[in-house]
């Protein structure tokens, strides 16, 4: 089907062109559209978006922030996983030649290969999305393994998962997720975005993040360790650092309280007491104990 046609900006017009073109949204794919224009321009604007920029979206779907993105002259490579939203993209960004629709998944791309392929060598390229809460965690874990290669990001997020990225040590969301993404990037969040500003509306609210890289303390060969660390003593976040240590590593307790000692770090300490400097450090010894070990 190719026709004028217009992006949707209401639910009555996202109702509309998924009549025409016989598409229902799908709920496991986190297809919420946001039906709102002052919404998404809010969106675009928080990225400092300016003509010539280079940006990846995420999940373009109809286009309620590709359109708003390609106005302000920045070129746009639009990631779409859904293969009859991808078609419908075709023609709904037809009249936009600065927007590229690209039909792939989000998790199983390799970043600076994608940005290498699209924008050249060291571009600096910006992400925006209205992230499918059903990847969230996934992508943002996947984005901070790559080392977060963009020059800012502006996502929309479950507002649950973005008091996660931002909460400090000793608080009740404070976790694995909080401490790698504080690790990477410096994140603030912007604004909540009420249910209603959906179709169809979500179960939960949300809110737009900014998040920006930061120079990594650790050289990328000490990160796994570093991973490893964090995700495994979160696992028993009620168990003292010293015993999560024992449950992840295949240690004896002396060596354990020894790298704590070293770290200055107190065995009694819970997990969630650690900042993300410590359990950077906490990577460095045990990457470099280690490699003189073997
Ligand atoms: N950007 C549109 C908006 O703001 O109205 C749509 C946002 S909707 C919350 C999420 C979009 O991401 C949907 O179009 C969905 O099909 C797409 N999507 C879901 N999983 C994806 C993945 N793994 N990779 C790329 N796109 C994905």
């Amino acid at each position: 089907m190719s026709q004028d046609i217009t992006v949707p900006i209401s639910s009555r017009e996202v109702v509309s062109i998924f009549k025409k073109y016989g598409l229902r949204p799908q709920k496991g794919r986190g297809q919420n559209f946001l039906v709102d224009r002052a919404t998404a321009i809010k969106i675009v604007e928080a990225a400092g978006v300016e003509p010539g920029d280079r940006v990846i979206e995420i999940g373009p779907g109809l286009g309620a922030l590709t359109l708003p993105l390609a106005r302000r002259g920045a070129r746009v490579l639009a990631l779409e996983i859904d293969t009859g939203l991808f078609n419908l993209m075709q023609d709904l960004f037809r009249p936009y030649p600065l927007v590229q629709p690209l039909h792939g998944d989000a998790l199983e791309v390799t970043w600076a290969d994608l940005i290498q392929s699209h924008f050249g060598q060291k571009a600096r390229v910006k992400l925006l999305s209205n992230l499918p809460y059903s990847i969230s965690s996934p992508l943002l874990y996947r984005l901070m393994e790559q080392r977060f290669p963009f020059s800012k990001a502006v996502i929309m997020l479950q507002a649950e998962v973005a008091r996660r990225l931002v909460s400090p040590p000793g608080s009740k969301e404070y976790g694995s997720l909080s401490v790698l993404s504080q690790y990477y990037i410096s994140g603030t969040i912007l604004f909540l975005v009420p249910r209603h500003l959906f179709w169809p509306r979500p179960e939960v609210e949300s809110a737009v993040v900014s998040l920006k890289p930061r120079s990594p303390l650790l050289e990328p060969s000490q990160e796994p360790i570093f991973w490893q660390v964090v995700k495994g003593v979160f696992r028993f976040r009620r168990k003292t650092i010293l015993n999560g240590l024992l449950r992840t590593f295949p240690w004896g307790k002396e060596r354990a309280l020894k790298i704590l000692q070293a770290a200055d770090i107190d065995p009694r300490r819970r997990p969630e007491t650690l900042s993300g400097g410590e359990f950077a450090n906490l990577g460095r010894l045990i990457y470099n104990e280690s490699s003189r070990l073997f």
